[in-house]
């Protein structure tokens, strides 16, 4: 009878983590939402690239708002 190891099999499927933000349900885009003090809005180089924000970033995919790990 051949033994299934569920857990090397779950991480073998997700692979190495991204080098972008990711969702915990795997999205990668988030939505900025404003706070009461601050506009969902960004900084950003000339050639557009993002370099900061400020707002909350929240999941497009499931609403969840990023914790920052
Ligand atoms: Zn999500």
């Amino acid at each position: 009878m051949d033994v299934i190891d569920l857990e090397q099999r779950r991480r073998e499927a997700e692979g190495p983590a991204p080098e972008y933000a990711t969702c915990p349900c795997g999205e990668a885009w988030f939505e900025l939402l404003a706070t009461p003090d601050k506009p969902g809005a960004v900084c950003m180089n000339p050639d557009g690239s993002i370099t900061g924000y400020a707002g909350t970033p929240h999941c497009i995919g499931c609403g969840e708002r990023y914790v920052a790990r």
